[in-house]
């Protein structure tokens, strides 16, 4: 059995989402019965998201506006996608009550004028509530038995409301019971990617982008012969193509460069994605929803080493450098203790760290709590913070294999005045910090030499 997710632009409007259906029908004419996971229509979580700081800056008024645009949307996709029928009729009502219901939440919240992570959580998983009704339905009547289960009696997860952590063996045993016998009886399950519950029911969600990671962790739970990832670009490509001109799709990638370049900013691919499906060794495939005959990017444990001399890059931007200095650090124990103690105190995660004998550079992406964290760190030393900075994450199997080849990926970026660079005991990839003016050149010159085609001859003698 195959797990196919479609991203909010392959089930944005009705052409989308017959193109699904025809996607749906032939993997089913290839392979059985797939799962299939949705995110929401395009935009919709953005909405949401808007819907609630409006109501959290005292904005009804505009909140339950958003909310109506919504509701007509979900309406006109319906009316399209589904022949005058009761069927059409049940679904138009369902998704008729569900914008009600989120009317009535944002409403309360804004009578109470509190908006908890909880709460927020509940209002923003109607997005994938109300595609997954949708998608299940449009299925149906385009000619392929589907059905919606609510991905929230299914993904147990923590209490961690926006950034909830799964619980693998409650959900394997919840697809078990609830996915697995649809499934066996030739009907198309269509979950909600994305959201999920803690175990008594209060509804959670995964983080922004979450629905690759809601798909790898059904794909591992239903232990799939493979996880589709269907999206709008040609599958994982050498760089962001929003940054680098020229980028284009790999055929293949290993399970440790994904998560290296979905980790530093490739967001095709959410970061968590690949360790469900690397534990049990299911092959992830990035696919293109509006052009289905390519092959995409077929993500295994181990592919052929490409030709090119670097795999790909990934950035991220709005990056905070904070540097730490301290005569303390010098030949003591338990400094970086304390200093990591303070990010762990604000919940702020780190992303690269570099260390010289009395400072430590450390970069930050949530800005947060940075004036909590500052001033805890000055209690014990000397901190300075740069902001508007840029990672550049360079990756490539052939990092670890050929000892010269991150030295000329630095040579090739001489002209430019680097933060901070980063090697970690895996040796997969080379990361380097710069002010965010330089990145897209920087990319740009290191994609050009290094993740086109192999290096000419002679450049690594
Ligand atoms: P979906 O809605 O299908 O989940 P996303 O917008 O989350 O799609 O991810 C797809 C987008 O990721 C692409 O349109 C592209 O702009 C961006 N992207 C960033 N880095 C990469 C990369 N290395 N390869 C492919 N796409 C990338
Ligand atoms: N709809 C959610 C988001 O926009 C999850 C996803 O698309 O993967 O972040
Ligand atoms: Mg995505």
């Amino acid at each position: 059995m195959v797990v196919m997710k479609f991203g909010g632009t392959s089930v944005k409007d009705p052409d989308a989402i017959r193109r699904l259906a025809r996607i749906v029908a032939r993997e089913q004419g290839i392979s059985g019965v797939p799962v299939v996971v949705v995110s929401a229509m395009s935009g919709i979580t953005d909405q949401l998201l808007d819907a609630v700081a409006a109501v959290e800056r005292g904005d009804a008024d505009l909140a339950s506006q958003k909310v109506t645009v919504m509701r007509d949307r979900h309406r006109v996709a319906a009316e399209a996608l589904l022949g005058p029928s009761v069927e059409r009729d049940e679904v138009i009502d369902l998704l008729e009550r569900q914008w009600r219901e989120t009317a009535a939440l944002l409403h309360a919240m804004a009578v109470l004028r509190e908006v908890s992570p909880r709460s927020r959580d509940a209002v923003v998983a109607m997005g994938e509530l109300a595609s997954s009704h949708l998608v299940a339905a449009a299925l149906t009547a385009l000619g392929t038995p589907a059905r919606c289960v609510d991905a929230r009696e299914v993904l147990v997860t923590s209490a961690d409301h926006g950034l909830a952590q799964p619980d693998l063996a409650s959900t394997a045993a919840r697809l078990h019971e609830r996915v697995r016998p649809l499934v066996t009886a030739g009907t198309v399950v269509v979950l909600g990617g994305f959201i999920g519950a803690t175990a008594s029911g209060v509804t959670t969600t995964l983080g922004r982008g979450g629905s690759d990671y809601s798909a790898s962790l059904f794909g591992a739970g239903l232990r799939a012969a493979e996880i589709q990832i269907w999206t709008d670009v040609d599958g994982m490509l050498t760089a962001d193509p929003r940054v680098v001109h020229g980028a284009r799709p790999l055929p293949s990638l290993s399970f440790a460069e994904a998560s290296e370049l979905a980790y530093f900013g490739a967001k095709v691919l959410h970061p968590s994605t690949i360790a469900p499906a690397v534990a049990d060794g299911i092959p992830v495939k990035i696919l293109n929803s509006h052009r289905p005959e390519v092959p995409g990017t077929t993500i295994t444990a181990a592919p052929p080493l490409p030709e090119a001399p670097l795999t790909g890059l990934a950035c991220k931007r709005d990056i905070t450098v904070i540097d730490i200095r301290s005569t303390m650090m010098l030949a003591a124990y338990g400094f970086m203790r304390r200093v990591f103690e303070v990010f762990e105190r604000y919940r702020t995660s780190v992303d690269v760290i570099t260390t010289s004998e009395v400072s430590v550079s450390i970069t930050i992406e949530d800005r947060r709590a940075i004036d909590d964290i500052v001033r805890d760190l000055s209690a014990f030393a000397e901190v300075g913070v740069e902001t508007e900075m840029a990672l550049l994450c360079a990756v490539g199997e052939r990092l670890r294999l050929e000892p010269g080849l991150a030295a000329r990926v630095l040579g090739a970026l001489d002209e430019f005045p680097l933060r901070m660079v980063s090697q970690a005991g895996a040796r997969r990839n080379l990361t380097v910090v710069l002010p965010q003016a330089h990145l897209q050149a920087a990319m740009a010159r290191v994609h050009e030499r290094f993740c086109l085609e192999a290096e000419p001859a002679g450049v690594g003698a």
